[in-house]
């Protein structure tokens, strides 16, 4: 089983309560192990007193760590006085479950070693000892050049219960790598990558037999960057329910961290009892980090990738991807040009679709008042709707659209782009009424409907305080707004429209529509 360990961080004797009252919250949440970070603790004078009660009355199994500067804690003093702490707490009668040294400093003097060596239990120990020792090896900045040297001599060491390698994964390719490290390890494992793009590691963690896994019990309280709470980690991404056998998917884009795409399908394979999780994959912009990523996912031999979804700016690349690999693009995605869904079935083969375009179709129809559930090739006959946004998603929701009668006239910043979306998707289908026109003529006063299909107004994205629509725009009751941005929920687009009388539909409505249908292609192409 992976454990699930809560690091707590404890700077000062007079935190020790307030730190078990954490650590008892973590065990009711789910945790099966604390960490006491007593990087800041150790250069107290009553530091062993107060480590032994944390020990003592620790609600859960511990580790003991006092993690020095140049690994990324707080410690600023002598390895020799932290070590020599770590072995009187070893002997005190109140000795952890693990005690944590780094290699750098365990590897780097036998003194020090010989010390932590009387305390932890080892083939050539004479004394009793439980407790297990954890070699780690930490860095902030990426992979280190020696890495499996590293590892190789960590393993070696008879006194070595467990490895722990923890470094700043800088893309997929990093992730994979640690991946592999734990599928083949030497000894008892945890691996993780840093930062945003690690996420993926600490999840599969449990998939590629790794010993434990690290979440804070609140955003705030996390001790590394990347660490997810103890509640993403079992709700979200549901850390008991994985395993060797676990499919894996993907919402891959840039940036991901905003996404609401693993809690929408982690609950969809939970209620359809599916043994598969799906986890975001950061991938940088352009065609280049898209293809080297997606297709090392797809070609790894132990990973079990089933498929993705496809977010910003990789809409279009999906479909090339797809092509280039001589798989299937559904007819739409095909005509439209960009694809959010990827599928690997099992038998290698690849399937790319857009369930935007339905979706955008669907959302906005609730806002005009027609049925969702029945929309035909006339549904929107009469209504003229903007489209700001020439990318994926403005194409989808323009193909959408025009699929179901709308006369649709696409503005963008770069007008150019608009104009070859118009042309491109005319000549894709001759009967979708799809112009391009000029942002000044976007206050025309004859649209029945606005959709946003830029990112700007999203949290994280290049204009999160801004709007796509100019002033002049003329918006009351009559007119349907739609933004396609579901972070945040109310964009100032929508507050603007809202409150000048427009009737406006949340990003979210098309993100659920889209998902669904996302879901149910995943359920069926497998
Ligand atoms: P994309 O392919 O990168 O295209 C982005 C478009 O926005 C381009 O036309 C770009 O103009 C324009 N743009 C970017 N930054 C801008 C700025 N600061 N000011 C004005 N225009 C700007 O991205 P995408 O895949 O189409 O996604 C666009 C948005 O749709 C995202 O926010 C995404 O979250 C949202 N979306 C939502 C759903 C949903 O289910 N609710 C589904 C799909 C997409 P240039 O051509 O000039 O660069």
């Amino acid at each position: 089983m992976n454990l699930l360990c809560v690091p707590i961080a404890v700077d000062a004797p007079d935190m020790v309560g307030l730190a078990l009252e954490r650590a008892a919250l973590a065990a009711s949440r789910g945790a099966s192990l604390v960490e006491w970070r007593a990087d800041a603790l150790a250069e107290d004078p009553q530091a062993l007193g107060a480590l032994r009660r944390l020990v003592r009355e620790s609600p859960l199994p511990s580790i003991v760590t006092i993690r020095p500067a140049v690994e990324g804690g707080l410690y600023d003093g002598e390895d020799a006085a932290r070590v020599s702490l770590l072995e009187a707490l070893g002997t005190s009668g109140d000795a952890p479950r693990y005690l944590d040294c780094e290699w750098s400093t365990y590897g780097r003097s036998a003194n020090l070693a010989q010390k932590i060596d009387l305390v932890v239990d080892h083939p050539a120990q004479v004394r009793e000892a439980t407790t297990r020792l954890i070699l780690s090896l930490h860095d902030l900045e990426g992979r280190p050049r020696d890495l499996l040297q590293r590892i190789a001599a960590m393993a070696h060491e008879p006194a070595c219960a467990v490895i722990k390698v923890a470094y700043r994964a800088r893309s997929i390719r990093d992730d994979l790598e640690i991946l592999d490290l734990l599928a083949e390890r030497p000894k008892p494992m945890a691996a993780m990558g840093l930062g945003p793009f690690g996420l993926m590691t600490r999840v599969l963690s449990p998939k590629f037999g790794g010993l434990m896994t690290y979440a804070a019990l609140e955003p705030d309280l996390a001790t590394a960057e990347g660490q997810p709470t103890i509640e993403e980690m079992l709700v979200t991404y549901r850390h008991r329910a994985i395993g060797a056998a676990t499919e894996v998917f993907g919402v891959a884009g840039w940036p991901v961290a905003h996404s609401r795409s693993p809690a929408l399908h982690n609950a969809r394979f939970d209620a359809e009892g599916r043994d598969a999780v799906l986890v975001p994959m950061p991938v940088a912009p352009g065609w280049e980090p898209f293809k080297a990523s997606i297709g090392e996912m797809i070609d790894h031999r132990r990973l079990s990738f089933r498929g993705a979804a496809v977010t910003l700016p990789h809409k279009e690349h999906l479909v090339r991807l797809v092509r280039e690999r001589g798989g299937e693009v559904e007819p739409l995605a095909a005509r439209i040009g960009a694809a959010n869904t990827l599928v690997v079935r099992r038998d290698g083969s690849l399937l790319a679709a857009n369930t935007d375009a339905p979706a955008a179709a669907e959302a906005l129809a609730e806002g005009c008042g027609l049925d969702p559930a029945s929309l035909d090739r006339s549904s929107f006959s009469g209504r003229r709707v903007a489209v700001l946004g020439a990318g994926g998603a403005g194409a989808a929701v323009a193909a959408g659209l025009a699929e179901r009668g709308a006369t649709v006239v696409l503005f963008n910043r770069t007008h150019d782009r608009a104009e070859a979306l118009a042309a491109r998707l005319r000549a894709a289908d001759e009967s979708w009424r799809i112009s391009a026109g000029r942002m000044d003529s976007l206050a025309c006063g004859c649209f029945h409907a606005f959709v946003n299909a830029t990112p700007v107004g999203m949290q994280g994205g290049p204009d999160p305080d801004g709007s796509p629509l100019p002033d002049e725009v003329v918006l009351d009751d009559s007119i349907v707004v739609l933004d396609t941005v579901y972070a945040p929920e109310r964009t100032p687009l929508l507050a603007e429209a809202g409150s000048r009388g427009a009737k406006v539909v949340p990003g979210l409505a098309m993100f659920a529509r889209q998902g669904a249908r996302q879901a149910a292609i995943f359920a069926a192409e497998r």
